[in-house]
């Protein structure tokens, strides 16, 4: 099923994980899509990629955009409407680990640069994106990658997280303003996703350990992200808007189970806890 023909789409952070996924969804389903990203080698090796495929300079662009630039995002916008003729759907995904250690030794500049990626960048994409689709009139579709970091803490260092959190207040409050206009706004919160991102640092994070990271046996990929940004981008979810979508394997889901500690009752074991009432508490023991 091609549910994004005849759209177009810019996507950010597209030459890597989750956004090299979901551009290629994206083709896949029909539209013809802008891959911005501040990496120029990955972005090279996505078109050529891209290209084996069978989707060729008629259907993909890679621009360098640092996302963190307004002037950068504009041009983006700009090629889009250039080559193919408008924008449909804006997916404001790049990012970075950002800032890390203890809050008493980050940095400012460091938590600036974190902010100006993570929420300018998000922000910035949303202000020209809007703008050419209230030109266009025909509405849109504004997915922007949040995390499950931005709703707990724990989840990431903290400046990912407020950042991240910074996201999923954008993203619903926007989607008020832009409603009238038919153009929704819709945040993604992936839990753990198999990346290059996760293999970054002093301490790369095996792969193998997404497995058991959260309740659902297989580990979470790029394109299990990828698939609900082709849902947000397309008019299956057409009443959807302000919405943050958790994509996580029921990592969210289990929260304090996290801990370790065993809330649930032993194997074979049942009953009513009536707590302090001083009414006694009823326990069936199955075989
Ligand atoms: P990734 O490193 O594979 O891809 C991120 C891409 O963003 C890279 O290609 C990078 O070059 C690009 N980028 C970084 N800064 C940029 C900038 N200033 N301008 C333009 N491009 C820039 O990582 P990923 O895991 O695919 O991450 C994509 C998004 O998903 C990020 O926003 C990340 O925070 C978020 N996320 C990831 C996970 C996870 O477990 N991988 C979980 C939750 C949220």
């Amino acid at each position: 099923m091609q549910r994004l023909q005849g759209r177009v789409a810019a996507v950010t952070g597209g030459a890597s994980g989750i956004g090299k996924a979901s551009a290629l969804r994206f083709l896949d389903e029909g539209a013809s899509v802008v891959v911005g990203d501040l990496n120029p080698t990955t972005g090279e090796a996505f078109i050529a990629e891209a290209l084996s495929l069978g989707y060729g300079p008629d259907r993909v662009r890679f621009t360098r955009v640092n996302v963190a630039l307004e002037d950068d995002v504009a041009a983006m916008v700009a090629l889009a409407v250039d080559v193919f003729g408008g924008l449909d759907v804006m997916f404001n995904n790049a990012g970075i680990g950002g800032a890390f250690g203890a809050i008493t030794d980050v940095e400012v500049a460091d938590w600036d640069e974190t902010f100006s990626v993570l929420a300018r960048g998000v922000f910035l994409g949303i202000k020209h994106a809007a703008r050419q689709m209230i030109t266009q009139g025909r509405g849109g579709s504004i997915i922007n990658t949040a995390s499950v970091a931005g709703l707990n803490g724990g989840g990431g260092p903290p400046p990912y997280s407020a950042a991240k959190a910074a996201v999923v207040n954008l993203t619903r409050s926007v989607s008020i303003e832009m409603a009238p206009h038919r153009i929704r706004v819709n945040a993604i919160c992936p839990g753990a996703i198999a990346t290059p991102l996760l293999q970054q640092g002093r301490k790369p994070l095996s792969l193998d350990t997404l497995d058991h990271f959260q309740p659902w046996p297989e580990r979470g990929l790029p394109e299990d992200i990828a698939a609900a940004a082709a849902f947000l981008a397309s008019d299956d979810s057409g009443f959807i808007t302000g919405e943050a979508i958790v994509v996580d394997g029921g990592l969210m889901a289990s929260g304090p189970a996290k801990s370790g500690v065993n809330v649930t009752a032993p194997k074979g074991w049942s009953g009513m806890n009536r707590g302090t009432t001083g009414q006694g508490a009823t326990v069936n023991r199955r075989g």
